[in-house]
């Protein structure tokens, strides 16, 4: 039997497609890379049929390419060797609740909104770390890939707060991972050798996460923004030093544009929270009296009467920090994910505009600040769908972006195959290495999403 019938073998007729006009949507993604070639789409409803599609995958030597909601923007569900793109959509059960250890047990398939409008439902005590990504992105995708979301900058970024996951493994073993591996409960992923690490990151390319243990949160019943602005871009590190140095924040991200003309300049959001209208008043009064003291040398002013509409957005879970995507009027929207140490913003900012007017663009960015330790700054590109050239300056701004991120010793997110081999490039040889052997071991017919994260090691 041939591979499309095998397929139908395995989860019927209606979840399998080789029609051109099914795979087209495949092929691509919203952000500004080329389309791909894909064979096939394959939607399991079962783990049990993950594994049957991988013992197939290993016999035919067929690339798997694992998709959430697809909306990386670089590309990472869009096959590099062609193969079947395994669409998880429908593995979309919130298994488990649990309040008290504060936890949920989920499938691949549960978007940020599903998850968090049921906690709402039932659990309103409760929230989740939610990225400000469109609502149908996938929990799971966004916890592999290391985001952050709107408790980023409190309790940590997203992967941090994976308790334990079930994988298939490229080679068809189901193993279970943290807590679950010994216990019925999926509350902790330790003390044990710390194994979510093998697929955290590695964009699919050494298993397919069937279940996932993400931790949960207090949702306080108060929250207030509070919005100050500077334009001495220098000033940026210090400023986020002596905000969490507090440690009274919620969300803390810093957002500036270059149209329209009120927007150009720093603007600092604070998002402060409280069980309390007591607790929520003092912290509030707490950052009034912080940034009075850099007010006292007139640099950094607190934005009175906030526009409500702006007030709004800002609040919103997650907050819709991004205010202007679409300034080419063609609904292309890019943004480089640069992980920043925080005294390297202000050069970042510097640059970041000159390669934004380099290729004829507004420059825009937004950056969430990760627990006072690092800073996720995004260089956003709006482009024109329709507009080749335009699609191609977008590339050489991303390219630029990325170079310049590792020349600043930053970290590249989430990054495209060019952008990963930019950095396994300068990564410590024996590091690229340890990943190539580890790949290896894991999938040794290298079927999984197979492109990402490789590197010509010359034989070393
Ligand atoms: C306007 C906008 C704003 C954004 N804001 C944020 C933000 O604030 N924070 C943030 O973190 N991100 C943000 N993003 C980036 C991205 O959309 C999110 O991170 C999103 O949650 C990724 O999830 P996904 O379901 O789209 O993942 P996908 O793109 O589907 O997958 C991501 C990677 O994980 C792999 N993968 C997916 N599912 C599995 C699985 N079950 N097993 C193994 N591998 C798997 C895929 O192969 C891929 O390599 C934003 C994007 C846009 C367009």
């Amino acid at each position: 039997m041939d591979t499309f019938g095998q397929l139908i073998d395995i989860v019927g007729k209606d979840r399998v497609s080789d029609s051109q006009e099914e795979l087209f949507i495949y092929s691509r993604d919203p952000g500004a890379q080329p389309p791909r070639q894909v064979d096939y789409v394959v939607m399991p409803k079962t783990v049990e049929e993950v594994r049957k599609i991988v013992l197939l995958a290993n016999r035919e030597k067929i690339p798997i390419t694992p998709l959430g909601g697809g909306f990386t923007l670089s590309a990472l569900v869009v096959p590099n060797r062609g193969g079947m793109v395994l669409d998880m959509k429908l593995m979309d059960r919130i298994i488990e609740v649990n309040e008290i250890n504060r936890y949920a047990l989920i499938e691949p398939g549960v978007s940020q909104a599903a998850l968090q409008s049921h906690l709402k439902k039932h659990h309103p005590n409760l929230q989740h770390s939610t990225p400000e990504a469109p609502p149908t992105v996938t929990v799971v995708g966004n916890a592999l890939i290391q985001g952050h979301g709107h408790i980023s900058p409190r309790y940590g970024i997203n992967s941090d707060m994976i308790n334990g996951m079930e994988v298939v493994l490229p080679t068809g073993e189901v193993c279970k991972i943290g807590s679950c591996s010994v216990s019925p409960s999926w509350f902790t992923r330790g003390p044990l050798p710390d194994l979510p690490g093998l697929f955290i990151g590695w964009y699919g390319t050494t298993g397919i996460v069937t279940k996932l243990s993400m931790k949960l949160y207090p949702k306080p019943e108060y929250r207030d923004v509070l919005a100050f602005s500077t334009d001495d871009v220098d000033l940026i590190p210090e400023v986020i030093f002596k905000v969490t140095q507090l440690d009274l924040t919620e969300d803390f991200f810093l957002i500036s544009q270059e149209k329209p003309d009120w927007m150009n300049h720093v603007f600092f959001i604070v998002i402060i929270s409280g069980h309390f209208e007591e607790e929520l008043e003092l912290k509030k009064s707490i950052f009034k009296k912080l940034f009075r003291e850099f007010k006292g040398e007139e640099r950094v002013k607190l934005v009175k009467d906030l526009h409500p509409a702006l007030r709004k957005r800002f609040l919103d879970v997650p907050p819709l920090a991004a205010l202007a995507a679409d300034f080419r009027k063609g609904g292309g929207f890019e943004y480089t994910g640069a992980i920043l140490p925080i005294d390297k913003v202000p050069e970042a900012w510097k640059k970041g505009i000159e390669i934004s007017h380099k290729h004829g663009m507004i420059c825009s960015y937004v950056h969430q600040v990760l627990l006072g330790h690092s800073v996720m700054f995004g260089f956003n590109y709006s482009f024109n769908r329709a507009d080749e050239k335009d699609i191609e300056k977008t590339r050489k701004a991303l390219e630029e972006s990325n170079q310049l991120t590792l020349d600043l010793g930053g970290m590249i997110w989430k990054g495209e195959v060019g952008a990963q081999r930019l950095t396994m490039e300068k990564m410590d040889p024996n590091t690229a290495q340890l990943i190539q052997k580890i790949k290896r071991l894991l999938d040794p017919n290298g079927i999984m999403n197979p492109g990402n994260w490789e590197i010509d090691t010359g034989g070393r």
